[in-house]
């Protein structure tokens, strides 16, 4: 009876990766079709400043409008853009996009742009952020690039070689996902970042466990003596408001203020908030 469950387990698990591959390649085939037929739609989502008690900034986060399955997430189909090496062409329109947007928004509003590590082995990177910018009209230090862990197990010369060319440009960096990789304290000290965000996984942990609340005052205390902001991610609950106000954490991004949303509304809030000034 083991033997007869463990063969069935086993054509389950054979099933899934024939599945999965299938699931895989058809994204692939679909991908290519997306670039050329511009089905990618950029959500934004609000970062709160603690400090300003207003919304400072929108993170850009790619949605793709699938022609026939409805909303694909960027979960399922990044990493098949970075495998083949559509990530290219979709992260140029990343970032046309959310800087054509951010330049209508007031001046203080900042935009967030995702960066995949793929991206950086791409020699014309800088320039091509800093001709986005050029055309845009916006101004660099509006932008802030986000970066995760992963970069570090690249090359480290020339990474920072890109890093250093972007702030030459004038843009912020920031460390997204902090924590979940194999994050090295060396790493804060050797590049420029402006901000690290804090990943959501601590910030869940925040209400459930005593110790959750010790590394995200470590990594915020750690943050602010390197000057680097500080922003949590995933804030659903109001309690997590109040402990990370303690802490000191510049800017919180989650559910609790707003979900990702489109640009027409991200516009709305940002110039709404503006007018509402205006009158007080
Ligand atoms: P990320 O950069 O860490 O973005 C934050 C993700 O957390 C977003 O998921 C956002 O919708 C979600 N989130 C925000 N607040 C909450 C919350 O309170 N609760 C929960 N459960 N989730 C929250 P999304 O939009 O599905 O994006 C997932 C990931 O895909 C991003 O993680 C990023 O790594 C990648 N991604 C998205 N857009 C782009 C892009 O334009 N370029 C690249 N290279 N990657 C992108
Ligand atoms: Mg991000
Ligand atoms: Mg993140
Ligand atoms: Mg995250």
């Amino acid at each position: 009876a083991a033997k007869a469950a463990g063969r069935g387990r086993y054509r389950r698990f054979t099933a899934d990766l024939d599945t999965n591959a299938h699931k895989r390649r058809s994204i692939e085939v679909d991908l290519h079709n997306a670039v050329k037929n511009g089905e990618f739609e950029l959500y934004f989502q609000p970062l709160f400043n603690l400090a300003k008690n207003r919304f400072s900034a929108f993170e850009a986060l790619i949605r793709w409008n699938h022609p026939k399955k409805g909303l694909v997430s960027p979960v399922d189909f990044i990493p098949v853009a970075e495998d083949t090496g559509l990530i290219v062409p979709i992260g140029e329109w990343v970032l046309k996009e959310a800087c054509r947007q951010a330049a209508t928004w007031p001046e203080d509003i900042r935009v967030a742009v995702n960066f995949s590590t793929v991206q950086f082995a791409q020699s014309g990177l800088v320039n091509m952020v800093f001709q986005t910018l050029a055309t845009s009209g916006l101004a660099p230090d509006r932008l802030e690039i986000e970066i995760t862990e992963s970069l570090f197990l690249e090359n480290t010369g020339s990474v920072r070689e890109v890093l250093h060319g972007l702030k030459n440009v004038g843009v912020r960096i920031a460390l997204d996902d902090f924590g979940t990789g194999f994050s090295s304290l060396s790493y804060l000290r050797k590049f420029p970042f402006d901000k690290i965000k804090i990943d959501r996984s601590f910030i869940i942990e925040l209400l459930q466990e005593d110790e959750a609340g010790a590394v995200v005052k470590a990594i915020t205390d750690l943050a602010a003596a390197l000057h680097m902001e500080t922003t949590a991610e995933g804030v659903e609950e109001p309690e997590q408001v109040e402990a990370l106000r303690a802490f000191g954490c510049t800017t919180l991004q989650g559910y609790l203020f707003s979900k990702p949303i489109p640009a027409s509304e991200a516009a709305k809030l940002v110039n709404g908030e503006a007018a509402a000034e205006l009158r007080a």
